[in-house]
């Protein structure tokens, strides 16, 4: 894949998009900032992906990710889903033409279309940023597949076939889902299943933390050295931040 399709992939579908967002009155999502009751900071979860520190050849955090939230493989490309993938992107370094790999999941926009389209939502950002789908709520419409910019909504055509992960439910048919960043992990003091995973290889590519911290290896990351977002022009804010891209 060069550099074009890999924008025209994660761009493409937008003006379809947001003409679904002006068929719908405009759900208001949570804003990140003081908790009314504590009046303590609310944290702002994001993302930096080091495209330098990632290997092509690694699936450690595809295959975390799978085990983790049960999105079961599924041989036949009709059926599966995958809320965390790898692409490889070429590009030209002076008169040399490279692969880099490209770690793409849902980044968790601080202004989601996704969660704007939805009719009943089911789809809606936490106080903390997180964009997540209520399962229960989905009607399995997917408008929020055809407004997310990124292609990172999945329709689960099938139940999962296998439950390597007991303590949470298995996906279920007929719901669209994207990655939840592991809020149940954040939410118990533990880091998302792909960021432990690529640790584990010693790459540490990926790093989760508070934007809203200020003091946070996140925020120190976004604001000396040089990240890149996916299509910020489209005004969305996404929360995960490439180095090396
Ligand atoms: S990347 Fe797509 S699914 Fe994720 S929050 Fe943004 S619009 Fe929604
Ligand atoms: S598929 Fe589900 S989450 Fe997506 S817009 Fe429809 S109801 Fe909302």
């Amino acid at each position: 894949m060069d550099r074009r399709d890999f924008l025209k992939i994660t761009g493409g579908t937008f003006l379809v998009g947001t003409s679904c967002a002006y068929a719908f009155r405009f759900l208001a999502t949570s804003v990140a900032g003081a908790d009314v009751e504590t009046g303590q900071a609310v944290k702002k979860w994001g993302m930096v992906i080091d495209i330098n520190k990632c290997r092509s050849d690694c699936t450690a955090c595809v295959n975390a990710c799978r085990q983790e939230n049960n999105v079961s493989f599924h041989a036949d490309k009709r059926w599966d889903i995958h809320w965390i993938r790898k692409v490889n992107v070429e590009t030209e370094i002076g008169t040399k033409t490279i692969d880099k790999p490209v770690v793409l999941l849902c980044n968790h926009c601080e202004k989601p279309p996704c969660a704007q389209v939805c009719p009943v939502r089911a789809t809606y950002k936490r106080d903390d940023g997180i964009v997540i789908v209520d399962h229960h709520r989905c009607i399995g419409c997917r408008y929020c597949m055809i407004a997310c910019p990124y292609n990172a909504r999945f329709f689960n055509f099938k139940d999962s076939e296998e439950w390597p992960n007991q303590e949470h439910p298995k996906r279920s048919h007929g719901v669209a889902e994207a990655c939840t960043l592991c809020a149940h992990r954040l939410d118990t003091g533990r880091m998302p299943a792909c960021v432990e995973a690529c640790a584990n290889t010693g790459a540490g590519a990926i790093i989760v933390g508070d934007l809203n911290d200020p003091g946070s290896e996140i925020s120190r990351i976004t604001t000396t050295r040089t990240v890149k977002r996916l299509r910020e022009d489209l005004g969305t804010e996404p929360k995960v931040y490439y180095i090396g891209l």
